[in-house]
Order: structure tokens, then C-alpha cells, then sequence
């Protein structure tokens, strides 16, 4: 494939290329987004990606251990029968490789590759005003124009490298989970550090210790886990899952945070505290995200939720042997499932090996990087290689690089100076024409992902058609409907705990400089469906429409006072 993409930039060098659709990216969303237009509606499209394949997220994230925390009978497209009855996952959790077998296997069987360039990354989008284009440039100098900008760039991908001093003395290696090398690290024998202690860094430990000589895990912020319990998907389940496709659709598609599991409906001071105790020893035997699905105001309730948190915290204790390893793993400052809630394959029995220390960073900061380690206040740690798990900048950050640029010249930077402002996460005023998928004020990394991409693609698709049909040219999110979804996605956020936990990637405090809001939309999945649907029916409120010749105009501006729902009524928020 890159030959023929290395051709087709070699042809065509010089004129743009003229298209009604130009998707960034080649993820879930991309590939899933060209099927709906080419295919759906019968646009040319292309697709551009800076990757060397299709998968996204899973063409960079590579790192031991790296598997997703959806199961793997949800994580996957629903829109074709044909594809979810022929495809069978093997294990509860899909491991990386895996889904970029299925992404090929998805890329292949609806044709998709022809249509898309890879190792090309966008430099730069301008709107083109009078021409109503989209000018798009790569930074190899192909140029593009398309009526349609719709940047499928993910939610997670630009990855976040701290500014630690020092790192250039080092001479080891290091690398950032997000940029792993496709020949893989070796670790045998070798001196390995690990900063960085989310998602990424618990499923990355357990593997890493069991070749390195030595692993030290950096952890600044201690956080809850829950075991994965993963394995190999049993004859049985396949079968059940067979012959319950459309139930599970069914349950992903209605829940609020698309997972195929349903919140229960007891609350947590219903039942006994003996009660309550078997019920949280089932959810952890069960094991992964649908810990938090064993009661429905863990979310909601402060007192609700600490007694998950002290559970939880009490399963750490148990697990690791050392007392004071364990008090600094267990010593977590913020309600559980706050922050995105890892899941884990032996994360705190690692810490039981010989080979694992924890430094604590509360207790003793890293300093700066050496050129033979890290030098924390008390100790310099000498290491072969350092891990950087130290995630991304989330949600704005891949978005921010390429050089984006609305009506009179706009950048998107200027218009989120303050912070993203989106409608519905899908447009943003000043923006004609362009869509974000899963963008921020859309319940995205809040929900089982391709449940999220599916709806987002098939709103943009529907939007495009009833434009088509109308004889509209450009569609723009009104200023006003966007302060009031702006304002929305803060209350819906605000209805929940998660405000309590204001250093996450959530809030953008995990960048310094970056402005702290809260970026997903924590009305849940469900809610955020019958709103988009509302607002197409009632002739695209909050959007304004208009034909070649036509001003831009803000006169429809009317956001149903029901498409919102009041924050009150967010009692089971999708997360
Ligand atoms: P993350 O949740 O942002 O965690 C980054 C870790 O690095 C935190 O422990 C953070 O500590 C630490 N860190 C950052 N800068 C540091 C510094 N200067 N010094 C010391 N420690 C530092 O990133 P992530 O683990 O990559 O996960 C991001 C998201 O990706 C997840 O929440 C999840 O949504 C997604 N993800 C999904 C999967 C999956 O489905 N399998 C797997 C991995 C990730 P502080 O908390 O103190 O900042």
C-alpha cells in the first residue's frame, strides 16, 4: 500500500485534489465515516493519515501489554450484520494485534484502502470563504479541496511527553507507549523506569517486569484498579454472542456509556453493608469496567462511591505484600471511577516480584533526568531505558497541531483559547462544514468508542444528505446553541463526581498551560443520542444552513428547551 501511496503523491504533486469529502484519519471513526459517505451517499472521499496503516489509536499503541478494556463481543463496528456475524474475537479483552486484524479485515472487506493515503499527515486546513472549500495541505506539499472536513483524529493521540530536565543527557533509551517501536523494546536484563501510572502504565508494568532486570514504577498519582480477568472467550460464550447479536446491540446502544452491560438499578445504601460487600466481591471476581455498573449512584453520591473507594483500596492491601508499597499505591485522593478507571492484568501483584520497586513521587520527586537515570530528591535511579506512559493531550491536541482555520481566518486555536467550545461536539462556530467526530462536548471517551463513532458518523452522514436534498451548501453551528451546549456539557459533568477529581486528562490539567474545562459530556450516551436525534428532527436547531449565494445567517437560533435535559434528571451519567 505505501507504494501505491508513495505513487499516487508522486502524481499528482501539484494540483489539488478536488473532492466533496476529506476525512482525517484512518481509525474507527475514519474508516467507518468513508463507508457512510462514499458509499452511503455516493461522495468522492479520501482519507488522510500520518500513520503508515490503518487502526488509529492501535496502529501507535503498541506497548506491552496494550489491549483494550472494552470487551472485545462490544468493541467492534455494528452497522453490518454480515461483519459482526463473521468475525470471532478470541479473548474477553482484544489484544492490539488483534485489532489491527480486524481493522484490515474491515478495511478489506468494505474496499476502503484505495481510498486512502497513508504517511500523510494534514499541516494545514483553511475555509475558504467564497469558494465554500476546505483547502487542505500535508506537510509532503499535497493539496486537497473538499466542501466536507470531517477530522476523524481520535481522542488520544497526541501523546504527552513531560518537560522532565534533563532528558536529552540521557543515554539510554526511552520512548512514550504511544510511539512504540514496531520491532518491539527488548527488556531482557535491562534497568527499566516507568513513569506514569493510568491506563496505559497498569497494563504496561506487569508485562515489563516479567523480562526487565529491574522495573522502578514512577507513580505521582495512585489510582484504582479493577482485574480485568481476562482470557480466552469460551465456546459457549461465542455461541451466546451469536445467537444474541441484536440483544447486545441492542444493550450497547442504550446504555449510557455503550458497554454491554447495564447499570443496576439499586442503589448503594439500598442493600446491607454485608449485602453490599458480596455484591462488590462478585463484581471483582466478575471483573473489569462493569465494576461500576454494581450500583446506579456510584457516580452521584459521594458517600455511595466511598465505599467502592474503601473496598477497593482494601483489595490493594490485600494484594501487595510490602505495608508500605501498599499504603502508597492504596493512598488514592479522589472518588472512584473519577478518572477513567484502569483494569488490570496482575497490576498490584507485580509490586509482590523481586525485580519491582515503587518509587513514590509524592514522597520523593523526580528532580531531573541524568545521563545514567532519574534523580529523584532522595536517590538517583540508574536505568537502561525509560517508559514514558505519561498519556496525551487529550481531546484538543491532535486537533491544535494542524493549522486550522474557519471563516475570516479564524484559527481553532483562537476559538478555543478559552478552552473547547463545540454544538453537540460536532461542529464549532466560525467552522463551515467541518465536523469533528468525537469531539470534545460529546460523550467520545465516555463511552465504549465505536458506539460513539457509529452515531457521530451517522449523524454527520444524515446532516450532509438532508443538505444534499435541501439544496444547502454550508451547515454552521450557531454561536448561541453552542454557549448553551457548552454550558450543558458543564452541568452534566457538574451533576457528577467527576469534578472532584480535577487533575485528569478529563479536565486538561494533565498539560501545563492547557485551559481547564471539563471536555466529554457526562450526560451519558443514551441521553446524547435522543438529544442529536431531536435537534435533526426539529430541522437542525442550533445549526444554520444556507445555499451558494446566501449570507451565513444567525437567525435560526432556537435550541429546543427539551433537547437539553436538565441537569437534575442526569442520575445515571455515562460514565
Ligand atoms: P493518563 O491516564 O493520563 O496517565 C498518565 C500517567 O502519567 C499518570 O499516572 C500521570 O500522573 C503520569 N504522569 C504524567 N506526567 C508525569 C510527570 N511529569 N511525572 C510523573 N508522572 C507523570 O494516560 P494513559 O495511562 O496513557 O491513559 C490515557 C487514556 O487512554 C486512558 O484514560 C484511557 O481512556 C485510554 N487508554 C485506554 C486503554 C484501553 O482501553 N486499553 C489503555 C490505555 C489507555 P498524574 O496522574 O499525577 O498526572
Amino acid at each position: 500500500m505505501d507504494t501505491i501511496e508513495q505513487e499516487r503523491r508522486g502524481d499528482n504533486a501539484e494540483a489539488a485534489t478536488e473532492l466533496d469529502a476529506l476525512i482525517i484519519g484512518a481509525g474507527f471513526s475514519g474508516l467507518y465515516q468513508l463507508i457512510c459517505l462514499r458509499d452511503r451517499l455516493g461522495l468522492s472521499v479520501k482519507v488522510l493519515d500520518a500513520a503508515g496503516d490503518v487502526g488509529g489509536t492501535w496502529y501507535w499503541n503498541r506497548y506491552p501489554g496494550a489491549r483494550c478494556d472494552s470487551e472485545s463481543h462490544s468493541y467492534c463496528y455494528f452497522f453490518s450484520k454480515e461483519l459482526v456475524e463473521e468475525w470471532e474475537w478470541s479473548e474477553r479483552y482484544p489484544e492490539q494485534p488483534e485489532i489491527m486484524r480486524y481493522m484490515h479485515h474491515v478495511a478489506d472487506k468494505f474496499d476502503l484502502k484505495r481510498d486512502i493515503f497513508l504517511n500523510t499527515r494534514v499541516a494545514s486546513a483553511h475555509y475558504d470563504e467564497a469558494a465554500n472549500r476546505w483547502n487542505v495541505e500535508t506537510e509532503s506539499g499535497k493539496r486537497f479541496a473538499a466542501t466536507y472536513l470531517i477530522t476523524a483524529v481520535g481522542c488520544l493521540s497526541a501523546a504527552n511527553i513531560p518537560e522532565i530536565p534533563g532528558l536529552d543527557s540521557f543515554e539510554g533509551d526511552w520512548y512514550h507507549t504511544a510511539q512504540w517501536p514496531h520491532e518491539g523494546v527488548d527488556f531482557s536484563g535491562k534497568r527499566v523506569g516507568q513513569i506514569g501510572t493510568g491506563s496505559t502504565g497498569i497494563q504496561a508494568a506487569p508485562v515489563i517486569a516479567q523480562t526487565a532486570g529491574h522495573l522502578s514504577v514512577f507513580q505521582r498519582t495512585p489510582t484504582y484498579s479493577v482485574p480485568a480477568n481476562n482470557g480466552p472467550l469460551s465456546d459457549e460464550f461465542k455461541q451466546y454472542f451469536k445467537e444474541n447479536r441484536g440483544e447486545i446491540r441492542k444493550i450497547v446502544e442504550s446504555t449510557p456509556n455503550g458497554h454491554p452491560f447495564r447499570i443496576n438499578e439499586r442503589k448503594v445504601f439500598d442493600v446491607s453493608p454485608e449485602e453490599r460487600k458480596k455484591i462488590y466481591e462478585a463484581a471483582w471476581a466478575t471483573g473489569g469496567l462493569q465494576f461500576r455498573a454494581c450500583f446506579q449512584d456510584l457516580m452521584v453520591n459521594k458517600a455511595a462511591n466511598d465505599t467502592a473507594a474503601e473496598f477497593l483500596k482494601g483489595k490493594i492491601r490485600e494484594i501487595v505484600k510490602d505495608p508500605k508499597t501498599a499504603d502508597a499505591l492504596a493512598d488514592i485522593d479522589h472518588p472512584y471511577a473519577t478518572k477513567r478507571p484502569p483494569i488490570d492484568t496482575n497490576y498490584f501483584d507485580t509490586f509482590n516480584r523481586d525485580n519491582v520497586t515503587l518509587v513514590n513521587l509524592r514522597t520523593d520527586p523526580i528532580e531531573r533526568i541524568t545521563p545514567v537515570g532519574i534523580k529523584t530528591r532522595d536517590k538517583e535511579h540508574k536505568l537502561d531505558i525509560i517508559v514514558f506512559a505519561t498519556g496525551f493531550d487529550a481531546m484538543t491536541g491532535t486537533l491544535l497541531k494542524i493549522d486550522i482555520r474557519g471563516r475570516g481566518g479564524l484559527t481553532l486555536r483562537q476559538a478555543w483559547e478559552a478552552g473547547p467550545k463545540t454544538y453537540l461536539g460536532l461542529q464549532v462556530p466560525g467552522f463551515p462544514n467541518m465536523f469533528t467526530m468525537t469531539g470534545p462536548g460529546s460523550p467520545s471517551v465516555l463511552c465504549n468508542l465505536p458506539v460513539a463513532i457509529e452515531q457521530h458518523a451517522n449523524w454527520i452522514t444524515d446532516c450532509i444528505a438532508h443538505m444534499r436534498q435541501n439544496g444547502k451548501e454550508r451547515v454552521e453551528a450557531l454561536p448561541d446553541a453552542t454557549e448553551k451546549w457548552v454550558a450543558h456539557v458543564n452541568e452534566a459533568a457538574d451533576a457528577t463526581l467527576m469534578p472532584m477529581a480535577n487533575h485528569s486528562w478529563y479536565h486538561g490539567t494533565n498539560v501545563p498551560g492547557k485551559p481547564q474545562v471539563f471536555m466529554p459530556y457526562a450526560g451519558g450516551m443514551t441521553r446524547y443520542r435522543a438529544i442529536c436525534e431531536d435537534i435533526a428532527r426539529n430541522g437542525y436547531e442550533g445549526f444554520s444552513f444556507t445555499g451558494n449565494g446566501e449570507q451565513m445567517t444567525t437567525a435560526k437560533n432556537s435550541t429546543s428547551a427539551n433537547a437539553f435535559a436538565a441537569a437534575e434528571a442526569i442520575n445515571s451519567p455515562g460514565v
